[in-house]
């Protein structure tokens, strides 16, 4: 094919495209240089935070850092995480409230996973309605820990250590600085420079996993009454009382570490959901001021939303391949024996019935509706009376 330029209405309408995104990007660039001059003139130091040397997007980025050395104000900076194939690191954003007094100081995070988008917002929005004017102590949030997972709308992270591999970032608290995967190592970084060392507790915003839906539920060790204290504290629906029966967890790891800490869980991936949202950010608040960091009277809590409270999940498992119809919703109470879903083939025949052997509340439920033996369609949550350390949590 030629390269000539030829004369038709599409080339001009091109050119004048051109024309015009040059005017605009030149007179954008200028505008930029002149708001940049005076940010670079001040940027310098941050008491309390250990400097790359590197500003990115206007922002200083960190490798450490001790907020009980931070200035008064609000601080927007990357930390450092592990490099990526190209050789950049995956940078973290981070925003530390620190407060005109002393005080405690609080950690939240997101981003664990990179599906779980309305656990992000839950947390901006927070981090958006401190005055550090108004704050006492600190309150430290990173918004998107696994960035290579978010970039993709994924739960995991993608590495390429062995071929490719997804790896999950919730698996592999506390890191491991000389760790066998990036995001071990990446974790490592986070918790050694970022976490510990400035948090008295912490919250670990998530939503359940794509292909899911949900209730508003927290995962939380309710016998430790430092934890069941704050869990308590939001108006959502139901907490499984629990840190699950595997390692790896960051807020199971964060405990591990002495610091009080519990997963939220709000509600689907993928989407923003405000209502939902909004209950966590009112629960955190709620937090928040029960600790002093922030002065004002509770909101709602649980006890007016009336949370229910389990400690097992019974998950209903398919047997078969197929389409499934499930016959009950989020928050539906449930019957031992009661039929919860039921199964077609390619045909339309029935393969399968699916009943709970377990008296509870359904707190997640499949939105993808087809299967395949072994998947997860719903998680039942129940009071077993005991711990059952084999259950899986949707988190
Ligand atoms: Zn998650």
């Amino acid at each position: 094919m030629s390269e000539e330029p030829t004369d038709g209405p599409a080339d001009g309408l091109e050119r004048r495209d051109f024309m015009i995104g040059s005017l605009a990007s030149a007179g954008a660039v200028a505008a930029l240089a002149a708001a940049a001059a005076p940010a670079r003139a001040e940027a310098p130091a941050m008491p309390g935070a250990t400097l790359t040397g590197d500003t990115l997007l206007g922002k200083p980025v960190i490798s450490a850092l001790a907020v009980d050395a931070l200035a008064t104000g609000r601080h927007q900076c990357y930390f450092r995480g592990v490099e990526g194939v190209g050789g950049q690191p995956w940078h973290v954003s981070v925003t530390v409230v620190k407060g005109a007094r002393p005080g405690k100081r609080a950690l939240l995070t997101s981003g664990v996973h990179g599906d779980e988008i309305s656990s992000i917002r839950t947390v901006q929005q927070v981090m958006a309605g401190l005055d550090p004017a108004a704050v006492s102590g600190a309150v430290t949030a990173a918004f998107d820990i696994s960035r290579p997972a978010l970039e993709g709308m994924a739960r995991r992270w993608p590495g390429s250590g062995r071929g490719i591999e997804l790896i999950d970032m919730n698996r592999v608290w506390p890191g491991d600085r000389d760790g066998s995967s990036a995001p071990a190592r990446h974790a490592a970084l986070l918790f050694e420079g970022l976490f510990r060392g400035n948090a008295d507790f912490a919250i670990d915003f998530h939503t359940v996993a794509t292909g899911m839906d949900s209730t508003a539920f927290h995962l939380a060790d309710m016998t430790r009454p430092e934890v069941a204290e704050m869990a308590m504290l939001y108006p959502i629906d139901q907490i499984f009382d629990s840190t699950g029966g595997y390692g790896g967890l960051l807020a199971n790891e964060l405990l591990a570490a002495g610091i009080p800490a519990f997963t939220p869980e709000v509600g689907g991936p993928r989407v923003l959901d405000p209502a939902m949202i909004a209950r966590f950010v009112e629960g955190t608040m709620n937090v928040l001021k029960h600790h002093g960091i922030v002065a004002g009277e509770i909101g709602r809590t649980g006890r007016d939303s009336g949370i229910f409270t389990g400690d097992a999940g019974y998950p209903v498992v398919a047997t078969h391949g197929g389409v499934v119809e499930l016959m009950v919703e989020p928050r539906e109470a449930v019957a031992a024996g009661q039929k919860v879903a039921v199964q077609y083939d390619a045909f339309g025949d029935v393969v399968a019935e699916y009943s709970s052997r377990v008296a509870g509340q359904v707190a997640t439920r499949r939105t993808d509706a087809t299967c395949e033996p072994g998947t997860t369609l719903m998680v039942i949550l129940f009071d077993a009376g005991s711990r059952a350390p084999e259950t899986v949590y949707p988190e």
